[in-house]
């Protein structure tokens, strides 16, 4: 099929087409079964076009063209130039298309346009480019032992890859994923989220158009059950890289053993916790924290849910941070004045909406929001809740919406016991005027990124991933790089 569309929005007007098919040895094929993915739109819950469902027979055959790109024109058939020039050209041809981008992103996920396209696309354009950056520059070393002997290693691609996508940045993890991936010489078979396919098959246009040769991209729409099982089972991908719930990535990481013990990376979930402590420059904490929790509507792995107040400021703290939150407008992802637009599906809004009552019926205080926003889509008021307890569901799990808790504290040493008190290790925030009480905490969290007095900071050359159940593995920065080379060393007697 085609998905064809008339754009007039205030930062971009024209017509798109493109393929809505399975993109596989540098061509669009419709799924071998027939089957269509419906694509809806969450402003208003209505259709925006079907996509084909790849099953595992395609897997298969996306898999014996990657292997075969992988042994004749990519792999070690491709010099580093080649693939940072191709790569180059790529966010050449983002950059040319960054308004239909953001429009897809705005359409299909709900964010706002004006993030999608000064966030999202800027940054998965610059990840691209950081990573065309790397593509020529992939080394091993040599390594003295003795006068009799050379040895050295490579770093040598690891061959055809299996990538697993989520559904709340779907272009900008795109490029977490195929960025170093292709810098390294791997080829691909990527599966897009079920609920947010679109800016993926415009990349597979993209990908062909910057001279990536045939089979090594390919890009296939469909469920987890079936595609991206048959990614985490296939015998001839060796590794493996997943971004989605914990839930799932377990399942992923068990089919990775049973079949061909793959290599995994796994960017999971998480329940960030915020500490600000009473010398905090409240201003910029209530900032912050607003958007910690607020961004992409709460779709964030990183989303800093658990707001932790010294006691001296809690009560400025909340007010000011309510404030905050009430002024947040929501409403059409396309108006330039809408902060927040809808959650993704009806499956992620029933989710939230069943976590706010089940922390209402816990004890907990529903101090702001808790409903739903309008009459359709998937929109959800900004909620804020007090006094909770740490054992909650609320407090516990990942509710991945725009759904805070606020919890007081008194002491370093509590804040630091109650934070850390998570089966997840993603980010963590801190906020202090006192650079050594910051570190020290910093330091002292279990998590893959501290920020202070910041959060949701993220660059390309920066590496981003968990502790604990949050994740294997690196993205991003040259820690990413190691996730998609085998090392061989090589011993040359003379
Ligand atoms: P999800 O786990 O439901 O789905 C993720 C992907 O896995 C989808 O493409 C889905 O189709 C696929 N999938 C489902 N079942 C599968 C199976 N059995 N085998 C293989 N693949 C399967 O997650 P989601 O709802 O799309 O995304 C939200 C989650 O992603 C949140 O938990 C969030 O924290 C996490 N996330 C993490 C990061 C990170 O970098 N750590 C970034 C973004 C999102």
């Amino acid at each position: 099929g085609t998905f064809t569309h008339e754009w007039n929005t205030p930062a971009f007007s024209g017509k798109t087409s493109f393929s809505t098919g399975l993109f596989i040895n540098g061509e669009f094929v419709d799924g071998s079964e027939g089957g269509l993915i419906e694509v809806i739109n969450p402003t208003n819950g209505t259709p925006i076009t079907k996509v084909s469902e790849g099953t595992a027979a395609d897997v298969n055959t996306a898999v014996v063209a990657a292997q075969k790109a992988f042994d004749t024109v990519w792999g070690l058939n491709a010099s580093g130039a080649l693939r940072g020039e191709l790569l180059n050209n790529l966010a050449r041809l983002m950059d040319e298309n960054k308004g239909i981008l953001s429009a897809l992103e705005a359409l299909d996920n709900g964010k706002t346009y004006s993030w999608a396209h000064g966030t999202d696309v800027t940054f998965a354009i610059s990840v691209v480019k950081y990573y065309a950056g790397w593509a020529d520059k992939i080394s091993g070393q040599t390594i003295e032992t003795d006068e009799k002997k050379l040895i050295y290693t490579r770093h040598e691609p690891i061959g055809v890859v299996g990538q697993i996508l989520p559904w709340n940045f779907p272009l900008l993890l795109f490029t977490w994923k195929i960025g170093p991936a292709l810098a390294t010489g791997n080829t691909i078979v990527l599966k897009s989220s079920e609920f947010t396919p679109l800016t993926a098959l415009f990349m597979a246009r993209l990908i062909k158009e910057a001279g990536f040769p045939a089979g090594t991209v390919n890009i296939l729409t469909g469920f987890g059950h079936t595609v991206g099982e048959a990614l985490s089972t296939h015998p001839d991908i060796e590794k493996v890289s997943f971004t989605g719930s914990t839930l799932v990535g377990r399942k992923v990481m068990e089919a990775a053993a049973k079949s061909n013990l793959k290599q995994v990376t796994l960017e999971l979930g998480g329940k960030s916790p915020n500490i600000i402590f009473d010398d905090a420059d409240l201003e910029l904490a209530v900032g912050w924290a607003a958007h910690g929790i607020f961004w992409n509507h709460g779709q964030a792995c990183c989303a800093g849910s658990r707001i932790f107040v010294q006691a001296g400021i809690y009560d400025e703290f909340l007010k000011r941070f309510t404030e905050h939150a009430r002024a947040i407008k929501l409403g059409d992802p396309f108006a330039t004045e809408t902060d927040q637009g809808p959650q993704v599906s009806q499956v992620q809004f029933d989710r939230i909406m069943s976590y706010i009552d089940s922390g209402r019926q816990a004890g907990a205080t529903v101090h702001l929001g808790g409903d739903r926003f309008g009459s359709e889509g998937y929109f959800i008021n900004p909620t804020i809740f007090t006094d909770t307890t740490p054992d909650m569901k609320i407090v516990q799990e990942e509710i991945f919406g725009p759904v805070g808790v606020v919890i007081k504290f008194e002491t370093e040493e509590e804040v630091l016991k109650l934070a850390n008190e998570t089966v997840y290790g993603l980010a963590a925030a801190v906020f202090s005027q006192d650079l050594n009480r910051a570190l020290k905490t910093a330091h002292k969290l279990r998590a893959g990124t501290a920020w202070v007095n910041c959060v949701n900071q993220l660059h390309p050359n920066v590496p981003f991933g968990g502790y604990k159940q949050s994740g294997i593995g690196r993205e991003l920065g040259e820690y990413a790089l190691h996730h998609y080379t085998n090392v061989k060393a090589v011993h040359v007697n003379f």
